[in-house]
């Protein structure tokens, strides 16, 4: 069998139709797939590689922890100095009440401890969460994702779960003294880049300041300058009591985190011990690369040059096929008339040298988020051959 066939055969399929392309090396905004046909990655593999492909400050930082220890000990019973050092390094660069990070594997797992939290802190039961939101694939995150196709199928799943309509007041009305907390996305990703009023945002943050609800922001995929700043959040002026983070926080590593005030956090600590249990949960490894990458992003203003890419994909993609344009940095939505059109071009696109791919929620949607510091002759090259599949 090729490697094509043993993909298919060994490696358990979720898609009926996967890109399935061999990839023998990535650096920077590039991958290289087996054949020496290059692509211009502008999707970072899903808002993970803010940084580009194998930065050699992540390189460096994984090759000194790989001389010093890998796996220990399960989570928090050991002082692992990467583990330290990033947790340190993100409340540094987090308002103060965002002061203690708990690192689990993945962004699922980061949504899971956050509802455990809030339930352990409030005494309540009720998560709220919203339409065509997205937070992962474990039970509990499936409990709360917005889009009962995808939900279906797995029932029973979490119960007292409300789902709201994003960026609607009136049906913040719903907040109240039963919510232990209310899960948001800081724009909506996987519903094709939906960006909420700050009108709205405050008003959540209103809301749940006045009924005692937990309020819970998910910046898994807006996290790490994607959308300009730092986090998202910051774009709304307001403060969550718990964030979410994934994705490129482990600089191409797997990585999660939920980070909270000390005071909320204690509470996994007591009746039960150990509330939240984790074997690899902040991998040193993972940890060293995450703590280089976030450190690229600061040190190199990535976030500097996301305004000006931003405005270049935007002069650069007009087509009459295209029905909106939809962006908040560089996270950024193609929107066409259905899915079908949508996909023929991404496939066009992909042979013509371009990964991309359509939202979770909006088929009818391509993705474009690449890394931050993609050049503009690569942000040129990607549009021009963009405009000539659509054509
Ligand atoms: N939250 C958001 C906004 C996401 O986009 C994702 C993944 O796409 C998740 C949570 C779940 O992260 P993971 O796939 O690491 O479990």
């Amino acid at each position: 069998m090729n490697q094509r066939q043993l993909f298919l055969r060994h490696l358990a399929q979720t898609s009926p139709a996967p890109l399935a392309l061999e990839i023998v090396k990535a650096e920077g905004s590039r991958i290289r797939d087996i054949g020496g046909k290059e692509y211009i990655d502008l999707i970072s593999g899903i808002s993970v590689c803010n940084i580009g492909h194998r930065h050699p400050r992540v390189l460096a930082a994984i090759n000194k922890q790989l001389e010093q220890y890998l796996h220990l000990m399960v989570y928090g019973e050991l002082i692992e100095t990467p583990q330290v050092a990033y947790a340190k390094y993100l409340c540094d660069h987090l308002p103060p009440s965002l002061n203690s990070v708990y690192f689990t594997n993945s962004g699922a797992e980061a949504t899971e401890g956050a509802m455990k939290l809030a339930k352990r802190c409030t005494g309540r039961t009720q998560i709220i969460a919203f339409n065509k939101s997205y937070h992962g694939s474990t039970q509990g995150a499936l409990s709360i994702i917005g889009d009962e196709y995808w939900r279906n199928a797995f029932r029973p799943l979490l119960p007292d779960i409300l789902h709201l309509e994003y960026n609607s007041l009136s049906d913040l009305s719903n907040i109240g003294e039963k919510t232990a907390c209310v899960i948001a996305e800081t724009l909506q990703a996987e519903r094709g880049v939906i960006i909420p009023t700050k009108e709205w945002m405050q008003e959540l943050r209103q809301k749940c300041n006045n009924t005692g609800a937990l309020l819970v922001l998910d910046e898994i995929q807006a996290g790490f300058g994607r959308t300009g700043t730092l986090w998202g959040f910051e774009q709304w002026d307001m403060i969550p009591d718990i964030v979410l983070l994934g994705k490129a926080l482990g600089g191409g590593m797997p990585l999660g985190a939920f980070i909270s005030d000390i005071k909320l956090m204690r509470t996994l600590t007591e009746n039960p011990v150990l509330g939240h249990i984790t074997t690899f949960g902040g991998h040193p490894v993972s940890c060293a690369a995450g703590l280089a990458g976030m450190k690229v992003i600061i040190e190199e203003n990535l976030m500097n040059g996301v305004e000006g890419k931003e405005k270049l994909f935007r002069e650069l993609l007009h087509h009459p096929k295209i029905k909106a344009f939809r962006a908040m940095g560089l996270l950024m939505s193609l929107e066409f008339e259905s899915f079908e059109e949508n996909k023929s071009v991404i496939d066009k696109c992909i042979a013509g040298g371009v990964l991309t791919d359509w939202f979770l929620f909006a088929p009818q949607c391509m993705r474009i988020a690449p890394p931050l510091n993609i050049s503009e002759d690569d942000i040129r090259k990607s549009c021009a051959i963009i405009i000539d599949s659509i054509s």
